[in-house]
């Protein structure tokens, strides 16, 4: 996902919680619950054993949710050991089975491939699927219904909208079980195994329900959380003593969340040594080479590389010599290419049904490698453009806070908006109401901002009728014009 919807917390949904009929007072007894019977062999808090959450707790509530991932993990370990060429016919049998069933269960595909004179029933083997027209967020948002299969067990998911607008969409079970089957594949190049306690910097909800129901969601999957929307010095020294007693084996978050967490460390020449620690993945964004060398260089393990999106889950991993192979979950296009080779990454998601997303545009781009990679996987190599620069608001007192927290909270009152920083103690906001956005309540909204970025934090809101793109034709939500380097410290 690199440069547009960051998943944040939100592909976690009360709504689609079978405990949210628990209520808070019935999560707090379980939360309460588990720590007493939570122990390690050293007496701390806060630990379980890998094995117990992977085989006690995750495989059993895979099953409780419908989701065979066993079954899948399977069928995806064999392709692993087949050649190029074996790949292409199983995607190629993948893409014929997607487009059949988008043809048979949506609208839009019915009469696209109408339009086209595409014919599924015959032979097949002559499906083009260049000849099926891009797809971009907008249409999906615009037209919905036209694109969603309901008649199958699925969850709401959301992005947080860090390109202005969030598209909240119905993920299938299969194609979810499909993705988390080789988010674990990939992880287990670099010997991570379900249920391995991992420290997350990611986002945090903002709603007390949705609070409860992650940090239940994080104590049953092994992991402890540092909110990227509090980084400020004494929350990641706080963090840092949690992580020590926690002994993660590996991190996972936003590659400018984990570079600020290094850099704050390193500044205050902290000793950042983490026992047990030996992996550290970073998602969700460009990760640049002085953000990777500064990770490394603070604690002392190489950064692998994760290329994903909220909309279709994983799309490129790094194996253990530094490559990012394509994921066999999804077919990828690179299209209007430069003279480099770069071009707009255009996934088909190959397990998708709910919504079928066909050659979708995310925004990023990329380059495929001819090269061939020890490793000796058939799945292509992809190289991901540095396309955007993600920023942290600066607040008076000095403190960062990550702009998502933007999206978060506008994203019910507003369409689209974009928000400016030209200095520490101004924020401007020109924003397209979603209805009306009356003073009363753009006053509530400031109120609730300047709780995270604090009470001296000026905000003005300005309603305009459009709001104009990027040159690049990327929207970025925050524009900051302050020295990146001098926020940090
Ligand atoms: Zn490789």
């Amino acid at each position: 996902m690199t440069t547009k919807e960051r998943e944040v917390a939100l592909s976690v949904s009360w709504q689609d919680c079978p405990l949210r009929k628990i209520g808070r007072s019935g999560l707090e007894t379980i939360l309460k619950m588990l720590h007493v019977f939570r122990s390690d062999t050293e007496g701390t808090k806060g630990d379980m054993k890998p094995i117990i959450a992977r085989n006690c707790i995750y495989f059993p509530l895979m099953v409780l949710r419908g989701q065979n991932i066993k079954k899948y993990i399977g069928e995806l370990a064999r392709l692993e050991g087949l050649s190029p060429l074996e790949l292409a016919v199983y995607k190629k049998q993948k893409i014929k089975a997607l487009l059949e069933f988008a043809y048979n269960n949506t609208v839009y595909y019915k009469n696209v491939l109408r339009r086209e004179r595409i014919g599924l029933t015959s032979q097949g083997s002559g499906i083009s699927l260049k000849r099926i027209p891009y797809l971009k967020k907008e249409r999906i948002m615009d037209d919905l219904e036209d694109f969603v299969c309901r008649n199958m067990r699925h969850s709401w998911r959301s992005t947080s909208g860090s390109t202005g607008t969030p598209l909240i969409f119905p993920k299938d079970r299969m194609s979810e079980t499909y993705n988390d089957a080789m988010m674990h594949i990939a992880y287990s190049w670099h010997g991570i195994n379900i249920g391995d306690k991992q420290a997350r910097f990611w986002g945090s909800p903002i709603k007390r329900k949705d609070k409860y129901f992650q940090l239940l969601k994080d104590v049953l999957l092994n992991r402890k959380r540092l909110s990227v929307f509090k980084m400020e010095k004494s929350a990641c020294n706080r963090f840092l003593g949690k992580l020590i007693r926690f002994r993660p084996m590996y991190f996972y978050g936003y590659a400018n969340a984990i570079y600020m967490f290094a850099s704050i460390l390193e500044s205050e020449g902290t000793d950042a040594r983490i026992p047990g620690l030996e992996r550290i993945i970073s998602t969700g964004e460009v990760l640049f080479e002085y953000q990777r060398k500064k990770i490394q260089d603070v604690f002392g393990f190489k950064v692998i590389n994760e290329f994903g999106s909220t909309e279709n889950g994983i799309l490129g991993f790094e194996c253990e010599f530094g490559n990012m192979h394509v994921m066999p979950t999804v077919h990828i296009e690179v299209v209007d290419k430069d003279k480099r080779g770069f071009g707009e990454l255009v996934v088909t998601e190959l397990n998708s049904r709910s919504i079928p997303f066909i050659r979708y545009r995310l925004g990023d781009r990329g380059r495929f490698l001819n090269i061939t990679c020890p490793c000796q996987r058939p799945f292509e190599i992809i190289e991901i453009d540095e396309g955007r620069v993600d920023d942290y608001i600066l607040c008076p007192n000095g403190k960062l806070v990550y702009d998502a927290i933007l999206a978060y909270i506008l994203r019910d009152y507003v369409y689209k908006f974009k928000a400016y920083q030209e200095n520490c103690r101004f924020l401007k906001i020109i924003f397209i109401p979603r209805k009306v956005f009356t003073s009363e309540k753009q006053n509530r909204v400031k109120e609730k901002l300047q709780t995270y970025l604090t009470r001296d934090m000026e905000i003005e809101f300005v309603e305009v009728s459009a709001i104009p793109e990027e040159s690049s034709g990327k929207y970025r939500y925050f524009v900051s014009t302050l020295n990146k380097e001098s926020c940090i410290g």
